[in-house]
């Protein structure tokens, strides 16, 4: 189908960044085909068209980690430290979970994060096939990974995690909005031989790597205990980062760590909110961007953040940084914007779309501007950071299709969804 997005505020990308303007933008099947001055002749014939004279378009969100599945734990382990979080009451919450748990606790991440803009997520999970079932009827696009925890190249739980991977990779693999990379969980889930193993097969089947990265103090204290190096040091001495590396969280980077990340072009995801919550920091993000390392931004799970919603997280972290740093332009909306579409993009290996450019894939989120926080107009880039919400958000288009239209969600029972997962939680946290 093609469509006019007619008259229409766009945020569009400069080589410096990014401005805004009126414009006419023909999407052609699924492809940003045409971005015209307003009433230009066009040989594109529209099937629809849109009013865009209250709107504002935006290249839509990715959200470069999260555990979606966890949405079924949202406001049920709060003010516990990270360990203990983790350990004592997450862990075995997710042992009583059903694949029927599972599945709709995925939806929930699914449509908060459509209601919210983000058409595009990395996701961690523990099974196989409920989640990827529950991700691939959404329409949103995914880089799906099988949390990997093992010791050696012969443990047996280990071996069949990254057979789930295979499993729904295969199972899957023709749904074109969903791809796959391996997930070892962490370093301190995991042992050296168990990583190698894991590298063999990212290797075998041509796949990038997802990996929870210096997110603690602990984490860095008992790796210099056991290995004498930083973990960045470690998975890089391992030969980890000649693979596309996506790494959530790098909140304790060493000046070294920094300079290897952005050597190997590993993408770090930070995960602002969640870190901040779950009391281990402040990443060096502005020391991060200087340094040339590819950041992108995560939410994390709602069981540490507690919302999927992209805009909380964009928000926090300008504020997190200027205020910890005491530096009011140490990061600024323009490079936040860029982080949480075209860089998010890029760490999914999804190179062609994260800008509304002629040519991208047609991911795009409107806004109503009938809201309060969205007038008068003056900065859409800044309105997008320091004001908006995320619930201004009415439309998302994804591949050129409505995902939801005027605030309404095509493929997923908000109703149903809410049923199942609160009376899910009523057995698991009794
Ligand atoms: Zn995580």
């Amino acid at each position: 189908m093609n469509i006019l997005l007619k008259y229409i505020t766009a945020i569009l990308p400069t080589e410096e960044g990014y401005t805004f303007e009126k414009k006419d933008i023909y999407i052609k099947d699924d492809i940003i085909a045409k971005i015209l001055p307003c009433n230009s002749e066009c040989d594109i014939k529209p099937d629809r068209i849109i009013n865009g004279t209250d709107k504002l378009c935006c290249s839509s969100l990715v959200n470069s980690h999260t555990h979606s599945y966890m949405s079924m734990f949202r406001n049920s382990a709060d003010d516990l430290m990270f360990h203990t979080w983790l350990f004592d009451r997450i862990m075995p919450m997710e042992d009583r979970l059903t694949q029927d748990d599972l599945y709709y606790g995925t939806q929930l991440a699914c449509l908060e994060m459509i209601r919210t803009g983000t058409s595009a997520f990395l996701d961690m999970n523990i099974c196989r096939e409920a989640v990827t079932r529950a991700i691939s009827e959404s329409g949103m696009k995914a880089v799906i990974t099988r949390g990997l925890v093992g010791n050696g190249k012969t443990d047996k739980g280990g071996i069949e995690r990254i057979e789930d991977t295979l499993y729904d990779m295969e199972k899957y693999g023709g749904n074109k909005r969903l791809k796959f990379m391996m997930g070892p969980h962490a370093i301190y889930t995991t042992d050296r031989e168990y990583l190698e193993l894991v590298m063999e097969y990212a290797a075998k089947y041509n796949m990038g790597i997802n990996i929870h990265l210096s997110e603690s103090v602990k984490e860095i204290e008992d790796c210099y205990k056991e290995h004498g190096v930083s973990p960045v040091e470690y998975l890089d001495n391992m030969g980890m980062f000649d693979f596309h590396t996506v790494a959530a969280h790098c909140v304790q980077l060493s000046d070294n760590d920094i300079d290897i990340l952005a050597r190997k072009g590993v993408y770090a995801a930070t995960n602002p909110i969640s870190n901040a919550k779950l009391g281990n920091g402040f990443a060096r993000i502005p020391s991060m961007l200087e340094k040339g390392v590819k950041v992108c931004i995560g939410t994390d799970s709602a069981a540490s953040n507690n919302t999927l919603n992209m805009f909380s997280d964009m928000n926090f972290i300008a504020l997190c940084h200027k205020g910890n740093t005491r530096s009011a332009d140490c990061v600024s909306a323009q490079q936040i914007i860029k982080m949480a579409t075209k860089t998010g993009a890029e760490a999914l290996g999804l190179c062609d779309t994260g800008e509304l450019k002629e040519g991208k894939k047609a991911d795009i989120m409107i806004l109503d501007l009938n809201h309060p926080s969205m007038q008068p107009l003056n900065n859409p880039v800044a309105s997008l950071c320091y004001s908006a919400s995320g619930y201004e958000v009415e439309s998302l288009i994804i591949d050129g299709e409505f995902v939801m239209e005027n605030y309404e969600i095509k493929a997923l029972d908000a109703e149903r969804i809410y049923f199942e997962c609160n009376k899910a939680m009523k057995r698991i946290d009794s």
